[in-house]
């Protein structure tokens, strides 16, 4: 079962901290695109059925540069905020949740912070990845890799001189 999976039987009230791992397939991330496992470092309060969770989760995604179109593994570490309810108790004000916050409920057995875990990682990714911050990418005559040194037509160009 995924660490990410909370079980509240054993869970004691008051503030703990959880350190939780799961592999990518079990939080519904493909192998492909998440090579390691999923780590989270979670803070949880206990009052009776009420859990905040606050914390940081790490993965590492392999993604393609838009730049070289080389694949490269990014490590990204993402915030978790979570409060959750028993099901079926009393109703709780938006007002009672700390900012950022986001309300889910639990059977009152497990709380499967999967989904959550999820969805933040996936947050986390950017739009245009970059192998790094000064990738020199492909060239647009030749289509040779540029961060592997000149190519053929700066090669010629630097044989022809300065005059072009
Ligand atoms: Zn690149
Ligand atoms: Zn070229």
């Amino acid at each position: 079962m995924s660490g990410f999976v909370i079980n509240l039987g054993t869970l004691p009230a008051g503030r703990g901290r959880i350190r939780a791992v799961a592999e990518p397939s079990q939080l519904d991330l493909p192998a492909a695109v998440w090579p390691g496992e999923v780590r989270g470092d979670l803070g949880i309060d206990r009052t009776g059925e009420l859990l905040s969770v606050r914390g940081t989760v790490q993965a590492t995604a392999r993604l393609e540069c838009v730049r070289c179109l080389e694949e490269f593994d990014l490590p990204l570490e993402a915030e978790l905020a979570v409060v959750a309810d028993r099901a079926g108790g009393p109703r709780r004000l938006e007002e009672d949740l700390e900012a950022g916050s986001y309300m889910k409920f639990h059977d009152g057995r497990q709380l499967d912070l999967g989904e959550e875990t999820r969805e933040a990682l996936l947050l986390e990714l950017p739009i245009t990845p970059h192998c790094r911050e000064d990738c020199r990418g492909l060239c647009p005559r030749c289509g040779a890799n540029r961060n592997q040194g000149p190519c053929r037509c700066e090669r010629a160009r630097a044989g022809a001189g300065p005059a072009e």
